[in-house]
This record gives structure tokens, sequence and C-alpha cells, in this order.
């Protein structure tokens, strides 16, 4: 059944970490591990995305997670991950295979080439039939430069091998159509669009940094990319193979059945933005025919900074978010660009170059099955030609 598939699964902070005394869950790591062997047999390709770093290092810091700061997490998961990671390369020589550690940050997802670098090293390591197992690094990721969850982080890794299953364990059944403890919740045992349940999903717990919220976002990253997600409860004997034997409650989310490319999905699934633009009318209209050139008359205002090979959000004037696109230019050169429509890009720039802002390969016009982002605030946009 599970024969040639591709596998990403991703474990929960409170499924590895003993809530109080925050200790490792041996038994619970040697469940997964035990199903994850029975996967491999079965001829799948598994990645495993963990968490747990932090919570497993709180208590050689002295710290607990409803007081600890960013600080104290970095140390925390320079204390955990070790532990961690030996825990699991002990087991899993239990049940007869290797694991190896990938630690990757923001950065390493967002810009294309080191998404393409981390990408290989992730296929290297399934070609030699080594599990990876994925963490942020939160050591030295601060607040702004991080993914902070791994439910998104775990949908991103599901697009780079371009997985056919992610599977979220966590410590609830599944996504309720409200919260699960007023009475008549029901549990949502499969669907397609998750938009009206973005809505309904907040809620965090205290060790993990992801909620619903974010669970239901990487379950959409998932399906643009051809990948049915399942989440549900990890607390169980076989925790991933007695879900696809359909035995157990959980949630389905399913793949839209016409992905994008992997190009696409890389480009219009992004976890922070870099960078925007607001374009006129005219370009606006354009779109909705597909993608087409940006050039410096095109731009009516910049929210920067960003940097060439960013991938940038286009508004209209109205706000609605129209497309994302990676900019061939940084927000200083584009604002000079587009502020001197008659100097040549070589007076202004002091190189050779088309002068294009984006071109129309390298956009993704956003239809129903992106979520929109909010235009920044007003204070953050610069406009092209300032009002008087
Ligand atoms: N990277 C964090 C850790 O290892 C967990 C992030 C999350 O909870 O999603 O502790």
């Amino acid at each position: 059944m599970v024969q040639g598939k591709t596998i990403v699964v991703k474990v929960g902070s409170s499924l590895l970490a003993n809530a109080e005394r925050l200790t490792p869950r041996w038994a619970f790591m040697h469940n997964l591990l035990e199903d994850i062997a029975r996967l491999r047999e079965g001829g799948a390709k598994v990645i495993l995305c963990s968490s747990g770093s932090v919570a497993l290092g709180l208590n050689m810091i002295g710290e607990r997670p409803e007081t600890a700061g960013l600080r104290d997490k970095q140390a925390a998961a320079a204390c955990g991950m070790p532990l961690l990671l030996n825990g699991y390369k002990q087991v899993a020589h239990e049940y007869s295979f290797e694991i190896a550690q990938v630690l990757v940050t923001l950065r390493d997802l967002e810009d294309r080439k080191r998404f393409l670098n981390t990408k290989n090293t992730v296929d290297r390591l399934l070609a030699a039939n080594i599990m990876p197992i994925i963490n942020e690094n939160d050591t030295i990721t601060t607040e702004e430069i991080r993914v902070g969850d791994n439910d998104r982080l775990s949908a991103k890794i599901a697009q780079m091998v371009q997985a056919d299953l992610l599977v979220i364990l966590t410590q609830v059944d599944g996504l309720y159509d409200k919260d699960p403890s007023e009475p008549g919740a029901k549990l949502v045992e499969e669907l397609r669009d998750v938009s009206p349940y973005l809505a309904v999903t907040e809620g965090v717990s205290d060790l993990g940094s992801g909620g619903m919220l974010t669970k239901i976002q990487a379950a959409h990253m998932a399906q643009n990319a051809g990948c049915d997600t399942l989440i549900a409860h990890g607390e169980y004997e076989q925790p991933v193979t007695s879900l696809l034997n359909g035995g157990r409650r959980h949630t389905k989310i399913l793949a839209n059945e016409l992905p994008e490319s992997a190009w696409a999905n890389w480009l219009s699934d992004r976890l922070q933005m870099a960078g925007s633009i607001v374009v006129n009318q005219e370009t606006a209209d354009a779109f909705k025919s597909g993608p087409r050139h940006i050039g410096r008359e095109d731009v009516l205002s910049i929210q920067g900074p960003y940097v060439k090979g960013d991938v940038i959000h286009i508004y209209g004037e109205s706000g609605t978010e129209l497309a994302r696109g990676l900019t061939n230019f940084s927000s200083d050169e584009t604002m000079a660009l587009a502020r001197n429509p008659n100097m040549s890009a070589m007076q202004l720039l002091g190189y050779k170059t088309g002068g294009t802002l984006i071109t129309d390969k390298n956009i993704v016009v956003l239809d129903d099955r992106h979520l929109q982002w909010e235009l920044p605030a007003d204070d953050v946009m610069t406009e092209v030609l300032p009002k008087n």
C-alpha cells in the first residue's frame, strides 16, 4: 500500500517531552520508529520532521516553557537537539535503520538556491536509505528570521520532496468544526477547502509553537503540491500505519487534483513576506489572462527592503493580492528605476540589465487555491510618485 510513496511525518513537542518533567517520552519514540520501520519495509521513503529540541533542553538551562524567552529557547535547543537525536539514533538502530540530522532555517526554504541545496541533501540521504530527521535550527534563529513552527516547515519539506502524504501527529484527534472543548464540537473527517476553517482554529500548546492554525496552513501548502495531509493524535500503538489502515479517527485534507508545478509551489507558498509592490490597474487587468512582465512603469508603491532574488507580493490598487514573483532588482533599485522612467537602467544602476522588474515566467498569479496576504500598512509602503 505504501510501496513507492514518500511520506513526511511530523511529530510535535508534546508527544516527545513529558509536559511536567520535560524529559523524553521514550515509549512514544519507540512506537513511532517501530512504525516507521514498518513503512520503510513496505517500500515507503520516510522523512521525519521532529520538534522537541527546545522542550527537552529546558531542564538543562533551568527554565520552564511558560517563562522561557527567545534566548532561553535558543540555548535550550542547543541542549535538547543532541539529546533528541541521540535518542532517535539509538532507537532507530534497534529497528535496523539509519537516521541523519538536517537543521534548516527560514532562508533555506525561502531562498531558491538554498532550497535546492537542501533538497539535494535530503534526496541524497533518501537515496542512501537513511531517514532524514528535520528540524529548524532554533539555536541561531531569531523571531524575525524563523519559521517558528514545524507544521509549516514539514509542509515545505513535503513540497520539496514532492511527497505523497504528510502525517501531522499531535495531541488532538484532528480538526474540529468548533473549539473541541465546546459541547457538540464535531471532528471534520475529510475536507478539501481549508479556508472556512482558518477562522476557527486558534489555540496553541504550551510546549510546541504550532496550534491547529499552522496545521491547516501546512495542509493547505501540501495540498497545492498534490500531497494529502492527515492530522491525528500521535499517542497510539502504531501511530502512522493505524491511520493508513483506516483504523482510527483523524482529519484528512485532500490534495488538489491539479497540483501546481514544484516551481510554482515554491514561488507561491511563502512563510514570510520579503517585500511587496502595488501595480497599476492595467497590470492588474492583464493578470486576469495570466502572468506578464512587470516593468518600472507599472509600479505605484514599494515596500522593502528586499533584495534581488526575493519573492515579492504583488497587489492591485484596491489592496487585493494578485500575484507573487521573483524580483530581478532590490527594493532600492526598483524605486530608482520606477522614479526615473526616462533614465536608462545602466545610468541608474551602473550595470547592464534589461530592466524588467519581474519576468512573466517568474510570476504566479493567485487564484482560489491561494490564501491571499494582507497589504502591509500604509506607513511601510513608499509611493513612487509621492503625494503632495
Ligand atoms: N523547532 C522547535 C523544537 O524543536 C519546535 C517548533 C514547533 O513546536 O513546531 O522544539
